[in-house]
């Protein structure tokens, strides 16, 4: 993260991290009193998405930190929270729905982080087993020269046993991590792909080596792990490229320490078209064989769906056979023609997932 100028918004200059956070990254400081200021010269930038990278707001979440994963509809969703502790990213990635999200895009750190850990004691006081993350808005771990947000809330995690916090990352950056004491209630995820879509879709992440050597490195300190091949890019030799990724993480990573591996393919609300193909000249991945799904994204086909997952799952399936599987956002008829089975047989995904954090982070379920 290169961060050239931070700016403060009224609503956070009071907030003692509007002072520690300058302290630290030790760039110019301008205090704004209406974010709208800001938004407005980053548009004017001949690339605002990039603009926005290398500025940080740092402001109050008005809204509340934890919130449901608003999934999508007609499709199966996980039942996963969010916990908002920032939002937009350093890294640059082709397919990134943050670029369209957000008009225009601003690195944001939100200031008022009691009221997020009040969240999240009345969170961890209901008692039902809780998976939440920080990388819905955001990736887990490129906030920590910034303020290490990650480290503090393993170690708040680490205090309860009813909920799990997951950190979603496409970097290698694991050293602020504790090492110890964190009882297993953080997962480590990595997204992964296939080398040529992240030489050539994701902008400054790390390689594949680079994270699977970070997920090496956090498995050595126990912690328990998951990855997520999502999103899934079809192109000519994608299928053998995708097993063999899932060879070399297999050949480093005991499947015994994974709580799942989610699979997605590559879909997208149609007004990412226009940013991705600017932003991106060089970069395929928006024109290909595409239709408008139920939920108003724009999906491969499902054959094609359908035939880019068999093939993975048959090679993870080989190497890891106990290792809990699901997809993102896929209908019954993708389930059960690629995994053979669909979520409803054992309770629903929700609850599929939430018993095999039970099962491997030693939840307990208190409540209803
Ligand atoms: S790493 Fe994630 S949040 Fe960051 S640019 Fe890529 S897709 Fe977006």
């Amino acid at each position: 993260m290169k961060i050239s100028k931070i700016y403060i918004d009224a609503s956070a200059e009071d907030d003692p991290l509007a002072r520690q956070i300058p302290d630290r990254l030790g760039v110019p400081v301008d205090h704004i009193g209406d974010p709208a200021w800001l938004y407005k010269g980053v548009a004017k930038a001949p690339d605002p998405e990039s603009a926005g990278k290398s500025v940080l707001l740092l402001t109050r979440n008005k809204g509340s930190f934890i919130r449901n994963c608003p999934g999508t509809s007609h499709y199966t969703c996980c039942g996963y929270r969010i916990l908002h502790i920032g939002a937009y990213c350093s890294m640059d990635c082709a397919y990134c729905i943050l670029q369209a999200y957000y008009h225009p895009p601003v690195l944001q750190f939100f200031t008022n982080q009691g009221q997020m850990y009040e969240e999240l004691d009345g969170f961890f006081a209901e008692g039902h087993t809780g998976r939440i993350g920080t990388g819905e808005f955001t990736d887990s771990l490129i906030w920590e020269r910034v303020f290490p947000i990650a480290r503090y809330l393993v170690n708040y995690f680490s205090g309860q046993d009813t909920a799990i916090l997951e950190l979603k990352t496409k970097t290698a950056a694991v050293d602020s991590l504790p090492q110890t004491g964190h009882c297993k209630k953080t997962i480590m995820a990595w997204s992964l792909n296939t080398e040529s879509v992240i030489r050539e879709q994701e902008r400054s992440t790390a390689s594949l080596e680079s994270r699977i050597a970070a997920a090496e490195k956090v498995q050595a300190n126990g912690y328990p792990l998951a990855f997520h091949f999502d999103p899934m890019i079809l192109y000519p030799g994608c299928h053998q490229d995708y097993a063999g990724v899932a060879d070399r993480l297999f050949s480093r990573i005991d499947p015994s320490n994974i709580v799942w591996i989610s699979l997605g393919s590559f879909r997208f609300m149609p007004e990412l078209k226009e940013v991705a193909a600017r932003r991106f000249p060089d970069s395929g991945i928006v024109y290909g064989e595409f239709i408008k799904a139920l939920d108003g994204k724009m999906r491969y086909f499902k054959p094609l769906r359908i035939r880019l997952y068999r093939s993975l799952i048959e090679r993870i399936r080989e190497k890891a056979p106990g290792v809990l599987l699901y997809f993102c956002m896929e209908d019954q008829e993708v389930w059960e023609k690629a995994l053979g089975y669909t979520p409803e047989a054992y309770g629903g995904l929700s609850r599929m997932l939430d018993m095999r954090a039970e099962k491997m982070c030693g939840l307990k379920r208190t409540g209803q």
